[in-house]
């Protein structure tokens, strides 16, 4: 019997695809899919266990065409904007939390580099990238802490470059990037932003990288970084000397936001998951009845699924909008209200969605294990920058209409 397109089979409702991908999107979450059971599933508790950085399933997701994802495709990329890569980091993470942080952050570093960098830069690093090098973003230093974009760090002139001299408090890919792109202020800019991006390279005199001990994503290698005295060539400043506020609410924000939410999204369905299987598997031998028989159970499992479905809703209607604002030439900083509440929501549902999985699994979803894994990789959602707290404090001030970045 069909129904609205939808098949019943023997009384089963199936979930419409159209609900869980966006329309044209399809095949892009299907090698999504593959990549994430092939790839990156059977890495990602040895990378959990031994704090390993997963670089070889970030080469994976390179070879399987998703090293620049957004760059255009006039220049090699596969230009999927801002829902094809909304797809990717939400399938991926249904499968390993640390590989696709690191690849939503090299995602947003890649674009931050195309979208301010000058043709030759392209050149010099787009084709890298496609091949599986890997960006970074170090943003973030101990001074200023969640407020990211007030940097204290500073680049003055020196030569035919900078001597840059900052500490980062958190770096994805730290020390396992190929290149980051720091954030400094320039004391020299005659603009009122002094805000500058320099690219520093991996294997730079001067660079100094220490551990991340962490409670999830210990995979990341998501550490402190210093910058003692390195020397960055004026070629490679990333767009202007100051004035660099504007890639931050255009292009850095609006990627790194989508980016995360569809993460967490997926983090959550992927514990849903695992918690679903686990409800189907576990036979009691006195009733012999499956944890899944009892209807407790199975109302947890439903409240879960409306949760998530209620976060992927607010990302993909956010990345079909970022898209259409792209193709209509609008201004994306303009629009960063309905971004803020996908990350907020999505990093909010995935702490209730994971322990719901963790509860429905009983003691067997405490052990060590995929449900347990993705509850510690999920809480680091609302503590990332713009942290949970300062996005609804955004949100609650252009509600009253008072202004946001005071
Ligand atoms: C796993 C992980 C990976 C990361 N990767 C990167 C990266 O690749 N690049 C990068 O640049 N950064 C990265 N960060 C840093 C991140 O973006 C935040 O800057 C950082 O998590 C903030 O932590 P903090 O200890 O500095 O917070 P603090 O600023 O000390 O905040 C402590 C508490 O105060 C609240 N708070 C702070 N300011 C306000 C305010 N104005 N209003 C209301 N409440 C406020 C916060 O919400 C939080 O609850 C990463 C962080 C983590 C955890």
């Amino acid at each position: 019997m069909t129904v609205n397109n939808t098949v019943l089979e023997e009384g089963i409702m199936q979930i419409p695809q159209w609900w869980t991908c966006p329309s044209g999107y399809e095949e892009l979450q299907e090698k999504a899919h593959l990549v994430g059971k092939n790839e990156l599933l059977p890495r990602a508790s040895i990378s959990d266990q031994q704090s390993l950085y997963p670089r070889e399933s970030l080469r994976k997701i390179a070879e399987a065409g998703f090293g620049a994802v957004t760059v255009p495709a006039s220049d090699d990329g596969l230009e999927a904007g801002f829902t094809g890569f909304a797809v990717l980091a939400e399938t991926f993470a249904q499968y390993c939390a640390s590989s696709t942080m690191c690849w939503v952050m090299h995602t947003a570093a890649t674009q931050t580099l195309y979208a301010a960098g000058n043709p030759e830069q392209r050149r010099r690093f787009i084709p890298g990238v496609l091949k599986g090098e890997v960006g970074g973003l170090a943003f973030s230093e101990p001074a200023t802490g969640s407020h990211f974009w007030n940097v204290v760090s500073s680049a003055p002139r020196h030569g035919d470059g900078y001597l840059l001299n900052a500490h980062k408090s958190f770096v994805t890919s730290a020390g396992e990037a190929d290149w980051y792109i720091v954030c400094t202020n320039s004391p020299d800019s005659k603009l009122d932003d002094k805000l500058m991006f320099l690219l520093v390279h991996n294997d730079q005199e001067g660079l100094e990288f220490f551990p991340f001990n962490a409670m999830g994503l210990r995979g990341n290698s998501s550490g402190p970084m210093k910058f003692n005295d390195v020397f960055v060539p004026t070629n490679n400043r990333i767009g202007t000397e100051g004035g660099m506020n504007y890639f931050n609410d255009n292009v850095i924000d609006p990627l790194f936001l989508l980016g995360t939410a569809a993460c967490w999204t997926g983090v959550a369905q992927g514990a849903l998951n695992a918690a679903i299987d686990s409800a189907k598997k576990k036979v009691h031998a006195d009733t012999g009845k499956s944890v899944a028989s009892y209807q407790v159970i199975r109302h947890e499992l439903a409240k879960a699924q409306i949760l998530i479905d209620s976060s992927r809703s607010i990302v993909y209607r956010v990345a079909q909008g970022l898209d259409q604002l792209v193709k209509n030439g609008e201004k994306i900083g303009d629009h960063l209200l309905p971004v803020w509440q996908a990350k907020t929501h999505a990093a909010d549902i995935v702490i209730q969605v994971t322990n719901q999985a963790l509860q429905v699994s009983g003691g067997r979803g405490y052990l060590t294990g995929q449900v347990e894994k993705f509850l510690r990789d999920g809480r680091a959602g609302a503590v990332m920058g713009p942290t949970n707290e300062i996005l609804r404090e955004w949100i609650g001030r252009s509600l009253i209409e008072v202004p946001w970045f005071e």
